[in-house]
């Protein structure tokens, strides 16, 4: 695990982004990084340009200019490579609800071409992880928005990424379930030395990151840690210092 932080410093490097909409600049020249093992929390309002960046890291939209690698490896140049080394859970829930949990974990480890009696322990492995195996045979219709989520978590992981993108994954979900998909993400980073960007628009999920990054309009505002994103234009709190750097949009 360790040799991951040394042989790839920095699991995402993204470098002057951009993509526009027709005249509308949704990602505008936006470059920062994620090291492995890190926790990074992209916090933004609705409409700042998260989901299009994501889309572009997940090879969905291709940028109008800049590049981004994922473990060394160019999306542009070589996407299978960077691809392969990415997990993500996207904003919108994307399980079969018709399947069992464990179904949809098989079908992902098939998708991925992990050989079958591998795929077995993994898939037993993560569901253990997340205290899902007593419920590895319901249907994911019967299970509560946190457990769907973790199942989703979990079947990300089953690929053993760098680098998991983490798109709004507790919007829906209760307080008490939110606080702890955070905490279990945060403890994966810290085992795996996988990096992680976490993109939310929920201030307190932010508080226990490595690192923030704030991105309003398009653009990235701040980079830093919690307490310099606190302390910047002499806060005390989060909220209203996020609140102070996005405000302009905010308003409109
Ligand atoms: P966020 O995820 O931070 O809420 P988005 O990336 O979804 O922000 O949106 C950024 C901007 O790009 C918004 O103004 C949004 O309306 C626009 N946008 C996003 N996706 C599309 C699309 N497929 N077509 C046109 N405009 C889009
Ligand atoms: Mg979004």
């Amino acid at each position: 695990m360790s040799t991951a932080t040394s042989l790839f410093p920095d699991t995402l490097a993204v470098t002057n982004l951009s993509k526009s909409f027709g005249a509308r600049r949704a990602v505008d020249d936006v470059s920062f990084s994620v090291r492995a093992g890190e926790f990074v929390a992209l916090i933004g309002p609705n409409g700042a340009g998260k989901s299009t960046l994501f889309q572009m890291l997940s090879g969905l939209f291709v940028a109008d200019s800049g590049h981004a690698t994922i473990a060394g490896a160019d999306i542009g140049q070589d996407p299978i490579a960077a691809l392969a080394k990415l997990a993500i859970v996207f904003q919108q829930p994307a399980l079969d609800l018709d399947l069992s949990v464990k179904a949809n974990m098989q079908f992902q480890s098939d998708l991925h071409g992990i050989a079958r009696e591998e795929a077995k322990q993994r898939i037993e492995r993560w569901l253990n992880r997340f205290d899902l195996t007593e419920r590895a045979s319901e249907l994911c219709r019967q299970l509560s928005g946190g457990m769907r989520r973790k199942v989703e978590l979990a079947r990300a992981l089953l690929s053993e990424p760098s680098l998991l993108l983490m798109d709004e994954a507790t919007v829906g979900i209760d307080p008490a379930s939110r606080a702890a998909i955070v905490a279990d993400v945060k403890a994966l980073c810290r085992e795996r030395g996988m990096g992680v960007l976490w993109a939310t628009h929920l201030v307190d999920e932010a508080e226990s990151a490595d690192r923030i990054i704030v991105m309003a309009g398009g653009k990235t505002r701040f980079d830093g840690t919690p307490k310099e994103l606190i302390k910047l234009n002499g806060h005390t709190q989060l909220t209203p210092a996020f609140l102070h750097l996005t405000r302009a949009e905010g308003k409109s």
